[in-house]
């Protein structure tokens, strides 16, 4: 199968996405590990240290997925708890987590039940895209995106989306698949996206064509500048990215003022 962005229609994209994420939701966490080292772990945990978790805070994680950055807010918001007063008079913290495909939801629902994480949690799921949200404007503090966007069809749409469910000074954060620029580490980097990673999709997952096509939506995502200039765009101030692992991963950040 091609899963090229060029030869499909956007409709035709959607329906791709949602084939892809139907089928590697049941090894997707295994396939993460296997395809970053335990990399994307790591990865998280600086993102979320990004996002300054606060008791009472009201946060959504779009493409959500499997709850791996939903579970990491929700434990920096319970360290802070015993901490601070306000738990007893604030608003209570709220984590949603909103993904258009309800397998991957399955899955996270799943992990938040082995982790004795119920509603009384503040933990939500809700199907829905990211290009229409089913979300009232100025709702969150806090919005994220994490190995997601890229897969969205209108990226536009999806940040100026993500514009409107923020409060005024709330802050938007996006990890993504980003460009590397030194050349030679390009040159490794590409070798082993290319023809390790289908591989892997083959023997593990099962499905070669899947994995194929996540390699070639990273190859396709706007670099780094880009992509900056998209978020301020979308109405973002104080628009600024931090690279990782030399820039095959990014974090975006930028705020509704
Ligand atoms: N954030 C999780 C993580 O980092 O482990 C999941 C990332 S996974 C690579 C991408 C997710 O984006 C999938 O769960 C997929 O269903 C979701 N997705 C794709 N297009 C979407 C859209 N238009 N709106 C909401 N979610 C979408």
């Amino acid at each position: 199968a091609d899963f090229g962005y060029k030869k499909v229609s956007r409709e035709e994209k959607t329906t791709l996405v949602g084939e892809v994420f139907k089928n590697v939701a049941p090894s997707y966490d295994l396939m993460n590990d296997l395809m970053s080292g335990g990399m994307h772990r790591l990865w998280k945990d600086r993102f979320v240290k990004k996002l300054h978790p606060f008791v009472g805070m009201q946060h959504l994680d779009v493409a959500g997925g499997t709850g791996d950055i939903a579970f990491r807010v929700l434990d920096a918001i319970r360290e802070q708890e015993p901490k601070q007063e306000q738990a007893a008079w604030g608003p209570r913290s709220s984590v949603v987590v909103c993904d258009i495909n309800p397998a991957m939801l399955e899955v996270g629902k799943k992990r938040a039940q082995e982790r004795g994480l119920g509603e009384a949690s503040g933990l939500q799921w809700v199907e829905g895209n990211a290009e229409k949200l089913p979300f009232e404007d100025a709702s969150f503090d806090t919005y994220s995106i994490v190995f997601g966007i890229r897969n969205v069809t209108d990226i536009e749409a999806a940040l100026r989306e993500a514009h409107r469910v923020l409060k005024p000074g709330g802050r938007f954060l996006c990890m993504e698949f980003s460009q590397v620029r030194s050349p030679t580490l390009r040159a490794l980097y590409d070798a082993y996206s290319f023809s390790v990673i289908p591989v892997l999709g083959d023997v593990v997952a099962r499905d070669r064509a899947s994995y194929q096509y996540l390699v070639e939506s990273i190859r396709k995502f706007p670099s780094q500048k880009k992509f900056a200039s998209m978020i301020a765009a979308a109405g973002f101030q104080e628009v600024t990215y931090e690279n990782l692992v030399a820039g095959a991963v990014a974090i975006h950040s930028g705020f509704k003022l």
